[in-house]
């Protein structure tokens, strides 16, 4: 039985490039993905740091082009990864922000905050976002939010799952579950179609995001969703399909202009949200052009790009996402002829030629266009913290049976994966296996936990790693029973025990592979409390500033009335006059000025204008009465 939890609970798509939020609303019966202050339903999961402030979202990509060092984009790509991994040194030649190599080869990005350099790692990045949908959903339900489901993509491997839940830590969110972004595809799916799923259907949901790429085969009968088996690929998306054309137009560049912009931030930047625009435009249009003024040195790219070279371009990766989905129906053994639905999520689902793709392997058939491919991740999510959520009880009980996407064994004889869990079982799972002595009057047994589909154990991703005692005996003689646990967030637990002496040893592999420490969380906590806190101050402060602004626009326009302006006494004239330029000082250097002096300043300016327009009401009433 699933525990339940008191308060509003939301479901949260964190993206790569977008996120969004969604409610499940009792009085209407269905979810209600919520929009932002810009009224978008997808706010871009962008951060970035600049000299008075911290911006996240529309806000931090709006102004990306002219601070591209400190604009932080892309974090779901590095959380959960090491710095040496070579994804992420492939990531670093194109990113104008700068990654270094942390403590535990943990990927760390420098920006620079208030004029002072700042170390930060993805699940901090990760946080801020996550903290920004909270408060979005929080205004809209005009009450604080605490619990949360969050998204991964299905093939996040242990760590990456670690890490994002731990970005739910430090954002202060109760994180409910994790759950995996195609899952919550079909739970949207399950829901709209609801009264069609009582026979059973397969459907094979396709999801192709910004930066990872995840295929499920699902199947859904009288609201039981199975996931037959699971694929993809964390590190391919439309970045990806971003950064070909980059590197195109970059290529073109240099071969008309003679200069290479490849290392200039700005220019790179700049590029990269015209090559984005570009490929949007493809999927409508056959030809788009990209404009830019003054990229470098005063010189302009002027060009365009065929749809048939954006395909050129990217044939391989899309060749790629093929592959994935021909082994993720042979995982679940099922022909393409038995799939009823193939439905399409991401933004990068839209592309003409991976739905082209699509459409011909599955024999022609209509691919499913009723769920919005951006907002339906939210839309499961949503659902799932509402089937979590004690005080919801008009959603659809759905039960959801989820797989892991990745083999999970220990090493044995020299270099050799065992596996304990084969990938594409269903969670949450319990597997013990037996395992014995290697060696006469072995008196400890080290234990190394991988996690991947390759033979060798080394070439897998090590999760953990611990030494277990065992009393001295004939090899082969004690037996060690390891028990691998994995919970309804994906999340690993592995255990060992020994009880031929009688003795009972249970240890439990925590913090392995560059996962916080809980100090290092709570850090991140009071860190993520300082930023808010600045935040807050900053508002005040330009809240204060605007107050004086209005106030002096006022007294601006009052002082061009001659009628007023003529019966003020001449000192109240001079005083008023050396107020309104002290003011506007103040309103243009604002940045280096304290909350204080706004509010002060106003006072001041009120009592000195309302006394000098007292005394000509005073002198009006007293000609009045004359
Ligand atoms: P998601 O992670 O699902 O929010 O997907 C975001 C990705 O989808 C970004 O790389 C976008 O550039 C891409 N995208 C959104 N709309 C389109 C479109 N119409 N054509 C191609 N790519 C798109």
């Amino acid at each position: 039985m699933a525990k339940k939890y008191e308060g509003v609970a939301i479901g949260i798509d964190l993206g790569t490039t977008y996120s969004c939020v969604g409610v499940w609303q009792e009085q209407n019966d269905r979810v209600e993905i919520i929009h932002n202050d810009q009224g978008n339903k997808t706010t871009p999961s962008c951060v970035a740091f600049t000299n008075s402030q911290r911006l996240i979202g529309d806000a931090a990509k709006n102004q990306a082009s002219s601070n591209p060092t400190n604009t932080v984009f892309d974090a779901k790509r590095l959380i959960g990864r090491k710095y040496s991994d070579s994804a992420i040194q492939n990531d670093i030649l194109l990113w104008p922000f700068k990654v270094i190599a942390g403590a535990n080869d943990k990927p760390t990005i420098i920006v620079n905050y208030k004029g002072k350099e700042k170390h930060l790692v993805a699940e901090e990045i990760s946080a801020m976002i996550l903290t920004q949908m909270r408060e979005i959903a929080g205004a809209f339900l005009e009450s604080p939010v605490k619990n949360a489901v969050i998204t991964v993509p299905a093939y996040f491997n242990d760590s990456q799952r670690r890490a994002t839940k731990d970005a739910g830590d430090i954002a202060g969110l109760n994180v409910m579950r994790i759950i995996n972004e195609p899952t919550a595809a079909a739970l949207a799916y399950g829901l709209q179609k609801r009264a069609n799923c009582v026979e059973e259907r397969n459907i094979f949901i396709f999801d192709l995001g910004g930066g990872t790429f995840d295929v499920s085969l699902v199947t859904i009968k009288n609201n039981n969703f199975e996931v037959k088996a699971t694929a993809g690929d964390t590190h391919l998306g439309g970045e990806d399909f971003d950064n070909r054309l980059v590197n195109h137009f970059v290529k073109e560049f240099k071969r008309k202009n003679k200069h290479d912009i490849s290392g200039n931030a700005k220019a790179l930047r700049k590029l990269k949200t015209a090559c984005e625009k570009a490929k949007r435009t493809l999927s409508y249009d056959t030809e788009a052009t990209i404009d830019i003024d003054s990229i470098f040195k005063s010189i302009d790219l002027y060009s365009s790009i065929t749809r048939a070279k954006f395909e050129q371009l990217n044939q391989d990766l899309f060749e790629k996402c093929m592959e994935t989905v021909k082994s993720c129906l042979a995982d679940a053994k099922m022909d393409k002829s038995s799939v009823d639905d193939v439905v399409l999520v991401g933004g990068s689902s839209r592309i003409p030629k991976v739905k082209q793709l699509l459409q011909e392997f599955f024999k022609g058939k209509e691919l499913c266009k009723s769920i919005n491919p951006d907002e339906a991740v939210a839309y499961g999510a949503a659902i799932q913290a509402a089937l979590l959520s004690d005080s919801i009880k008009s959603v659809p009980n759905m039960i959801l049976k989820d797989v892991t996407p990745l083999s999970l064994g220990v090493e044995i004889n020299g270099d050799l994966m065992d596996v304990v869990i084969p990938r594409n079982t269903s969670i949450p799972v319990k597997k013990t296996n037996t395992y014995y002595t290697m060696k006469d009057d072995q008196c400890s047994v080290p234990i190394k936990v991988y996690e991947g589909e390759r033979i060798r154990a080394s070439d897998n991703n090590l999760l953990g790693l611990f030494s277990f005692s065992v009393p001295p005996a004939p090899k082969g003689h004690i037996p060690i029973k390891e028990s691998f646990a994995i919970d309804s967030d994906g999340i690993l637990t592995v255990s060992a025990e020994e009880e031929t002496s009688g003795n009972k040893k249970n240890i439990t592999i925590t913090n392995e592979n560059g996962r916080m420490s809980r100090e290092e969380i709570e850090r991140m906590i009071q860190e993520a409390e300082y930023f808010k806190a600045q935040d807050m101050k900053f508002k005040e402060k330009v809240k204060a500033r605007n107050a004086l602004d209005d106030y002096l626009y006022n007294v601006r326009k009052v002082m061009k009335d001659d009628c007023v302006s003529s019966k003020l006494v001449p000192v109240d004239k001079a005083k008023i006059n050396s107020a309104m330029i002290k003011g506007k000082s103040l309103i243009d250097d604002y940045k280096n000025e304290e909350t204080y002096m706004f509010v002060d300043f106003l006072k001041e300016l009120e009592r000195v204008f309302e006394s000098a327009m007292n005394k000509i009401n005073k002198g009006y009433s007293d000609e009045e009465s004359d």
